[in-house]
């Protein structure tokens, strides 16, 4: 028998409600009185993972220290917790049937028919058990994707109907997030959706024990008990989640509202010691008064979907909190910009942020940028494909290579500054095949990056394919653009950056995935830091 306790997190009414902030400020509270929390993330579609999903799709892929390419929900669990997720932490439709399909040809069915029941549903909740069974963690929470109802979520909700029932009602709990929404006309807010939305959960054979309601306004206690009635949860077990003015408000709304108390009632928890959020408050004090404004160009091609970025937008919130600074972020397509309106679209900027990204589009712009960026002495900070660009730039404009390139871009180029390593050449699969996850890399002593990270030895996450082509090293470093990170197995280069510049600093990894609330990011730290010292 297990002693890890099981919370489900169902939505209902409407997709977008923001499962995984309810799910992450819930594990913040829970943490912040002394459990031990993870959060999962089950996601109904058929890829095996997101890594080959236009990030106009689902947006940003998150990526974890042990490689795994994951939905940008694992983002907020670990900004909110500062624990690492990793391939245990996001779960697919395609996941789930892959590994059912492998032990089937492996013929461990012995000669069964092979089903959604019992075989899907097995295999779902053996993945939902496997973080529980680590013995790491007192709590699992675990966010099921999309919305009751849909067909393809059906496995799923089956099989928290059979852990709940196989666990007991003081070892698992279902909390559903719904929309309340109000209809200006009749002045009105309206309970009937939730209403349905708990029925059609009931008709899967659940009951919800914590209906979690958002809403644009409050919700009196009349209402309250209304839903409680005809929802079937307990009063106290109605959470209203009102909109709020940043994400980093949310635990402390649940808080007020009791949403820890009443669960770990049912989960027959302890709640005498109360959540220590002092570390929490004090960030967000300094991210809701900060002494000056700095503005940095975010230049990337899918800046229409805001999520797209998620982890460098949190990450600026982050950096700009640890500075008492308030970072705008200015998105500015690069598909919009040329040699002919650079200083234009760049005007007002205290820095400039090149995103990482896939393919042609949109690369000339980001090259563009890079040049006003180092010409101007304007704070430059590079990531990833970012960094290439910085590359080829600098081989471009100051070693004269005219056609210099990645051979992502132009596989006939001349001058590959950008090439791909010798293992990644007869790779055909496209999922889950790029350099991902941790690498360990060497800071040079006496560079910008060494005093930033105030260390010799780094870890960062990957996600790409391409690297910096070491025959082009010596040039490069003798012509002004220095080498101050390589990964010291495999001589590959990590950073680059330009001394004489105040703040130029390329990297391929993302910094981005590894900043927290308690742990900001100290590269992000730094280039607000430049920002702002150039706003001055
Ligand atoms: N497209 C580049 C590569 O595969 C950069 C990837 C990225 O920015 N994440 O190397």
């Amino acid at each position: 028998m297990t002693s890890t306790k099981y919370i489900f997190v169902t939505g209902g009414v409407s997709s977008s409600l923001g499962k995984g902030i309810i799910a992450a400020s819930l594990a913040k509270l829970l943490q912040a009185r002394g459990y031990r929390v993870t959060i999962q993330k089950l996601d109904p579609y058929i890829n095996v993972d997101p890594g080959t999903l236009n990030p106009y799709e689902h947006g940003e892929c998150y990526v974890t220290d042990d490689g795994a390419e994951t939905d940008l929900d694992l983002g907020h669990y670990e900004r909110f917790l500062n624990t690492p997720t990793s391939q245990a932490n996001n779960v697919t439709t395609g996941k789930i049937y892959q590994s059912v399909i492998e032990k089937e040809r492996r013929g461990e069915f012995l000669g069964k028919t092979v089903q959604v029941i019992p075989h899907i549903t097995n295999e779902i909740k053996e993945r939902i058990q496997i973080l529980g069974k680590s013995g790491d963690y007192d709590i699992v929470i675990t966010e099921i994707g999309g919305t009751v109802g849909d067909i393809e979520s059906l496995p799923y909700i089956e099989s928290v109907r059979q852990l709940k029932w196989e666990l007991g009602d003081d070892n698992a709990l279902v909390i559903h997030l719904t929309l309340i929404p109000y209809l200006s006309a009749a002045g009105e807010l309206k309970t009937k959706p939730t209403q349905h939305s708990v029925k059609t959960l009931m008709e899967s054979g659940i009951r919800a024990d914590i209906l979690v309601c958002r809403t644009e306004h409050e919700l009196n206690q009349e209402l309250k008990n209304k839903l409680a009635l005809f929802c079937n949860v307990q009063k106290e077990a109605v959470i209203q989640s009102i909109d709020a003015s940043t994400i980093y408000d949310v635990p402390n709304m649940m808080l007020d509202e009791g949403l820890d108390v009443i669960t770990l009632q049912k989960l027959k928890l302890s709640n005498t010691t109360a959540p220590n959020l002092e570390h929490w408050n004090a960030f967000l004090k300094r991210h809701k008064n900060p002494k000056a404004e700095v503005t940095i160009g975010l230049i990337g091609k899918y800046v229409e979907l805001q999520d797209s970025y998620k982890s460098i937008i949190e990450s600026f919130i982050h950096a700009g909190a640890e500075n008492e600074v308030k970072v705008n972020v200015r998105s500015i397509h690069s598909e919009h910009i040329d040699a002919s309106n650079i200083s234009e679209a760049l005007k007002g900027l205290n820095g400039i942020l090149v995103a990482p990204g896939f393919g042609e589009r949109g690369i000339e712009g980001k090259i563009e940028a890079v040049r006003y960026a180092r010409e101007n002495k304007l704070p430059f900070l590079g990531i990833c494909l970012g960094m290439q660009m910085a590359v080829i730039e600098y081989s471009r404009n100051v070693l004269g290579l005219q056609n210099a390139n990645s051979i992502e871009m132009n596989p006939e180029t001349p001058d590959p500054v950008i090439n791909l390593m010798e293992d990644q050449k007869n790779i055909t699969d496209m999922g889950g095949t790029m350099r991902l996850g941790s690498w360990e890399c060497s800071l040079v002593k006496g560079s910008k990056v060494y005093e930033v990270y105030g260390k010799e030895t780094i870890d960062e996450r990957h996600r790409h394919r391409y690297e910096y082509n070491n025959a082009y090293r010596e040039q490069l470093e003798a012509a002004g653009l220095a080498t101050t990170g390589v990964n010291p197995k495999t001589g590959l280069v990590e950073i680059i950056e330009i001394p004489e510049h105040p703040f130029f600093v390329g990297v391929q990894y993302h910094p981005e995935y590894k900043s927290t609330v308690a742990n900001p990011h100290p590269l992000f730290v730094s280039f607000v830091n430049a920002a702002h010292q150039h706003s001055k």
